[in-house]
């Protein structure tokens, strides 16, 4: 049985204010909706970087069942590489995950699947969980290359793990063409992928049974209970819809069986 994971990507969007509100707003909307969190999926929150320990301690204060992540991080320790953040760093800050290769990191930073596959290693070395994207664009999946591009990304991934290493991977498989668009993908054509990359991890070893495969896309509180009921969807990466606590609080509520 996988641990279902409904993680909230925040992206360039926070301040300390917002934050404080979406905390309010979050425990506000909890008991308005009753929820009960025991026995739910794994919370998280990706901020960004100025604003972890901000993040923390709110949550903490809150008592929410919430753990926070970063967005990216660099792929050595230390060093000179100014602007960037490390491994240690993230783990020094108490962080339990990390978000790699998203399609914009692909897209505007021009991260490699060979750069990716680097940062997986170095933080599969640490205690914190790489969520590592891939995703097809809407002219490959129009050119019907959606199993050939996912393999290219899975298969790159997977030549720089160990097997054993598969029960902490965490695969959220992002349609280019679905975020932040308000399209998503159905959830007959998201099982269909997240079903590929399964057999994918099983061919690398039979942990992959137990890697948890996130979808990420535009999904809201509208569409989340039916993509988070099929087999191989463990969770959600969210974007927009993780901004409005009210509707992250949905999107974690359909998550509870
Ligand atoms: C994302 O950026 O990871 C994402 C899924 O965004 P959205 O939910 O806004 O499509």
């Amino acid at each position: 049985m996988r641990h279902s994971l409904i993680a909230g990507n925040w992206k360039m969007n926070a301040s300390l204010a917002a934050n404080e509100a979406w905390i309010k707003g979050f425990v506000q909307a909890s008991k308005t909706q009753g929820i009960e969190f025991e026995g739910g999926p794994q919370i998280m929150l990706c901020v960004p970087a100025p604003y972890w320990l901000q993040m923390s301690e709110l949550i903490r204060k809150s008592s929410l069942p919430i753990v926070v992540g970063a967005q990216n991080v660099n792929e050595h320790d230390k060093g000179a590489f100014t602007g960037e953040v490390s491994v240690p760093m993230m783990a020094e800050m108490n962080l339990r995950s990390v978000i790699l290769g998203h399609s914009e990191r692909r897209q505007w930073f021009g991260e490699t699947d060979e750069l990716i596959s680097q940062k997986v290693v170095k933080v599969l070395s640490s205690n914190l969980t790489p969520i590592v994207c891939v995703g097809e664009s809407l002219s490959d999946r129009e050119g019907l290359k959606t199993f050939e591009v996912i393999k290219h990304q899975v298969d790159a991934l997977l030549s720089k793990i160990e097997p054993s290493d598969l029960e902490r991977l965490v695969v959220a498989y992002e349609p280019i063409w679905a975020i932040g668009t308000g399209l998503t993908a159905t959830p007959e054509q998201a099982q269909e992928v997240h079903a590929f990359i399964r057999q994918e991890l099983l061919a690398k070893g039979p942990l992959g049974y137990k890697t948890r495969i996130l979808y990420g896309g535009s999904m809201n509180p509208s569409n989340a209970r039916a993509l988070l009921s099929m087999t191989d969807i463990d969770g959600g990466l969210i974007g927009g819809a993780s901004l409005v606590p009210e509707d992250f609080l949905k999107i974690v509520s359909s998550a509870i069986a």
